[in-house]
Formats: structure tokens, C-alpha cells, sequence
């Protein structure tokens, strides 16, 4: 198309997961959560004063950053909120990375961090994860940056706090941005505990996997005020209200109801436990998951994926190597998963029937 810039003409955009319309699918493709936001959520935006949405939002989101202050125990300063975490990560890498070279991430890792590099002119340095999709602390040092998913996706593997600390502090002179949108479902402990003992860590984290927003939009990142600085400078040349106001009211309630996002996660690991003994019984091998997803080896994984769609199952397949033999499969209810699994073996009998 003759009117794009060269820039856009370079791109090669993120492919994000379907979002089916109608009835009737049972969606395990982009990790949203089953369960509805917390009550608290629908009381606020029941409530809210819509004749106010005549006015700008307040672009510091204060009334957010001091819920997710008091909910992490960290001062409001160290706070940063955006429209969805991807915006959060995106304003990090063009405040932190823009420019630079070896700027380390794993090679299996989040889909968006490479199309960030290439808009944001960042020399990305892909390390590779091993054999067992595990990520070295080792071969993160001397880095210009870092970003690293803990947990991973699509691997759904975490690294424990004593391993991110070493990466944080093996590079003093480098931000290291560590994307925990999943953290509520692991066993490790957040880098959170870490961020007032070394200024060049940035942890960043959505409402949209375990706080059941992803439709509201709300990410955050937790940093030393000298970043949230730089992440505000970068934000004020884009967009200065990121948040609008009902965005806003919705993920403080949220946050403030640590008892609502404590019982759904406990279910959602609950049953994630149960799916991978299933599958482990059918004979697949499954990655010990710290998600709300899980990663299973599957021989013709993409034939499965086909079959799972054909039965309104929608799971997420990539035909990248490495991975072109493993499926994604987000953790719905507890029925979700019963039928899933129910849908796995009809597969696995049916392959059998064609072979004999
Ligand atoms: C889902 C996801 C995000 C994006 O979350 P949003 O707040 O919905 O943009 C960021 N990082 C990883 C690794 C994710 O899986």
C-alpha cells in the first residue's frame, strides 16, 4: 500500500489470539480467566457517576496507584498505571531500550517483545532457553537491558526470587523488566519484595489474567520512582490519561479484594492440577505449570488443535520450531477442562482406529 511509512512497511505485527463471536466455544486460547471480576467491581461501576465522564480522567490514576500501593506495600510513588500491561511494556521499552543493542530476552518467550523491538528500534539478543525450556540466570549478564516473563509464556516456568536477583543485580547498569502477568498462579515469589533494594528493576502486571479484566484495559508497573519517572516522561509524549475514569474505579476495586482474587486462583490451580494428571494418564508430557495455562507436548500438535476447533474447543498452536509440537491450553472451570480432556480422548481413539 502506497501511503504506509517505510517503518509500518517493515512490521510484522503481533497475531493475537481469536476471539471467536457466538456461542458456544469454549475459549483456552489467550488466557483469560473463567470466572467474573470481583463483586466489588460491579458494585463500583453500577455506581459510577457516568455524567462525569464529561471530564478527563485524572492521568496519574491516583486514586488506582494508591489501592495497588496498599495492596503490594510499597509507597504510591513507585506505582505506574497504563491502559493494559502491553502499554506499560511498550512505554518501558521506548523509556529504557530505544536505541540500544543486546538487550537480552528468551528465545521462547512472550509474542510481542520482538514487534516491540522492531517498532522501538531495540537490538533485541535472543538467548536461547534450554532443552527443557528453562531460562539461565548465566546468560544474562552484561546485558543494556533485560525482559524476561516470570512465569514464561508460553512455557508456563518460573524462576525463583533468588534467581531473578541475580540477573537484577549481575546488571546495575541495565533495567531489568520482568513481566509478571502471571505471578498470582505460581509457587515463586514476586520480584515485587525486591524493587526498593535495587533502582534498576521494573516488574510489570495486568488485571486481565487473574483479576478477570482483560476487557477493562488496566496494567501497572512497580519500580523505583527514578523509572516510574522515566516511564511517565515517555507516557506524557503519547497519551497523558491512559486510564479512563471507569478503568480506573473498576481495578481499585479489584485490587482491594485480596480474599475474591485468593479463592479464584486457588480454583484455577485447583483444576490445572487435575487437567495435568489427566493428560499426564492419557501418556502426554506437560510442563510443571506456575499459569493459568498450560504447555503439553502433543506429536501432531496442530492436527490436535485442528480437531479441538472442529469440536468448538479453541486452544493456541504455533508453527515455530521448538514449539510446533506443543499446544497452549488455557485453564477454564472445572467443566471446561472435563470437556477438554473428554475431547483429547476421543482424539487419541480415533488416531488409534485410523491405525489399525
Ligand atoms: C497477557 C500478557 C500480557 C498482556 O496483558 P494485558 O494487560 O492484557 O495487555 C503481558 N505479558 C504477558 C506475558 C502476557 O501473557
Amino acid at each position: 500500500m502506497k501511503y504506509l511509512s517505510e517503518k509500518a512497511k517493515r512490521l510484522t505485527p503481533y497475531v493475537a489470539g481469536l476471539q471467536p463471536q457466538g456461542e458456544g466455544w469454549i475459549k483456552l486460547n489467550t488466557n483469560e480467566n473463567p470466572y467474573p471480576p470481583a463483586p466489588s467491581v460491579f458494585d463500583v461501576l453500577k455506581a459510577a457517576d457516568i455524567e462525569k465522564l464529561r471530564l478527563y480522567p485524572d492521568g496519574e490514576s491516583g486514586i488506582l496507584k494508591s489501592a495497588i500501593g496498599a495492596a503490594l506495600c510499597v509507597g504510591e510513588d513507585y506505582v505506574f498505571c497504563a491502559n493494559s500491561s502491553d502499554e506499560v511494556l511498550a512505554l518501558a521499552f521506548q523509556a529504557f531500550f530505544s536505541g540500544k543493542n543486546n538487550v537480552k530476552t528468551a528465545d521462547i518467550s512472550y509474542g510481542f517483545y520482538p514487534v516491540w523491538g522492531q517498532i522501538y528500534d531495540v537490538g533485541l539478543d535472543f538467548v536461547s532457553v534450554g532443552s527443557d525450556f528453562s531460562i539461565s540466570p548465566d546468560d544474562y549478564k552484561n546485558a543494556e537491558g533485560v525482559v524476561i516473563a516470570n512465569p514464561n509464556a508460553p512455557t508456563s516456568l518460573a524462576l525463583g526470587l533468588s534467581q531473578v536477583e541475580k540477573i537484577v543485580a549481575t546488571n546495575p547498569d541495565a533495567v531489568v523488566v520482568l513481566d509478571e502477568a502471571y505471578i498470582d498462579f505460581a509457587r515463586v515469589e514476586s520480584a515485587v519484595a525486591l524493587v526498593q533494594r535495587y533502582k534498576n528493576l521494573l516488574v510489570t502486571r495486568t488485571f486481565s489474567k487473574s483479576h478477570s479484566l482483560a476487557g477493562l484495559r488496566v496494567g501497572y508497573a512497580i519500580g523505583d520512582p527514578m523509572l516510574i519517572d522515566g516511564l511517565c516522561r515517555v507516557r506524557d509524549a503519547f497519551n497523558s490519561y491512559p486510564l479512563d475514569k471507569l478503568a480506573q474505579l473498576g481495578a481499585a476495586a479489584a485490587i482491594s479484594n485480596p480474599a475474591y482474587l485468593r479463592e479464584t486462583c486457588a480454583k484455577i490451580i485447583d483444576t490445572r492440577e487435575k487437567t495435568i494428571s489427566a493428560l499426564q494418564n492419557l501418556g502426554f508430557e506437560v510442563l510443571p505449570s506456575q499459569a493459568n495455562f498450560i504447555f503439553m507436548q502433543a506429536t501432531d500438535a496442530g492436527i490436535l488443535y485442528e480437531y479441538l476447533l472442529q469440536n468448538k474447543i479453541i486452544a493456541r498452536h504455533w508453527n515455530k520450531p521448538r514449539v510446533d509440537d506443543y499446544l497452549r491450553v488455557s485453564i477454564g472451570t472445572e467443566n471446561d477442562m472435563e470437556v477438554f480432556v473428554t475431547c483429547v480422548k476421543q482424539y487419541l481413539n480415533e488416531r488409534q482406529k485410523k491405525q489399525v
